[in-house]
């Protein structure tokens, strides 16, 4: 351990691909140090080396958000090597079993839902409770959650998932509960929209790059001091709930 440093020190969640790897890419080139939470060993490894190559001061950090231990163990390594955390970007994130209408709410599998709230809704507590006690030690702690505008009530975007789009709703729900809850403290939460990104989450059919997908997320980690709070906002401001 080495202290505190200077250095800001994000962390990314899923960030061994897609939109979550153009995240660390995009903190990497904003001068955040990267901590790169993945769940699979050599796929971390293979991206903390292509991050590195990109010339970001990248490091892997074990984590699969749908365990209570593993975020624990997390923020004791991010603890040990950096002493606090300046952001975290929860990303990691599921669309869930689309095969067999089990999205379709009129047929819907109960099965995917838990899987998919495991992961988007359940995942973003664990691993933003897990975390908050380092966040609390920055100068200028920032949460990003990574939403849909599949989640807002009053655009019915997108596809009929019903599983995935309400767990970005709750997602939505959750980031207002945590802004209000954090309201007098330094840590500023908001959740962001990437557009439609052309990702293996989308059979890489979409028409947004995962740099484009990224840039709102990198402009709400970097939030001035007096920046908004509890927000939903794609690259072209507020979206509505
Ligand atoms: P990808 O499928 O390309 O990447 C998802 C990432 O999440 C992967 O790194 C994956 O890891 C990780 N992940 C999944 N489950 C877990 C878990 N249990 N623990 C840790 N990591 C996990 O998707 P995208 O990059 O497209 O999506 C990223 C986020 O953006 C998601 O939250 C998604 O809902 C959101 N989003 C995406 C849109 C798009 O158009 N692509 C549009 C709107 C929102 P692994 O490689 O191990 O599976």
């Amino acid at each position: 351990m080495d202290g505190m440093s200077d250095r800001r020190t994000a962390l990314v969640t899923g960030a061994n691909k897609g939109i979550g790897f153009a995240i660390a890419e995009g903190l990497g080139a904003a001068g955040f140090q990267v901590a790169v939470g993945a769940r699979d060993d050599a796929r971390r490894e293979v991206a903390v080396e292509r991050l590195r190559a990109a010339g970001v001061d990248a490091f892997g950090v074990a984590l699969d958000v749908t365990t209570d231990d593993s975020p624990a163990a997390a923020a004791r390594s991010i603890e040990q090597e950096t002493g606090r955390l300046d952001v975290l970007v929860n990303n990691a994130g599921i669309a869930g079993r689309i095969e067999d209408d089990a999205q379709d709410p009129t047929t819907l599998d109960l099965d995917v839902v838990r899987t998919v709230l495991e992961t988007n809704v359940l995942g973003v507590v664990r691993v933003t409770n897990a975390m908050l006690p380092l966040l609390q030690r920055a100068e200028s702690p920032r949460i990003v959650n990574i939403s849909s505008d599949m989640g807002s009530l009053t655009l019915r975007t997108g596809p009929i998932l019903a599983a995935y789009a309400p767990s970005k709703t709750m997602l939505n729900a959750l980031t207002v509960q945590y802004a209000r809850r954090l309201a007098e403290t330094k840590v500023i939460i908001n959740a962001a929209c990437p557009g439609y990104v052309a990702t293996d989450f989308t059979g890489h059919d979409a028409p947004r790059t995962p740099a484009e997908g990224a840039a709102i997320a990198v402009r709400l980690a970097t939030l001035p001091d007096d920046g908004p709070r509890g927000g939903f906002f794609n690259e072209d401001g507020p979206i509505p709930w």
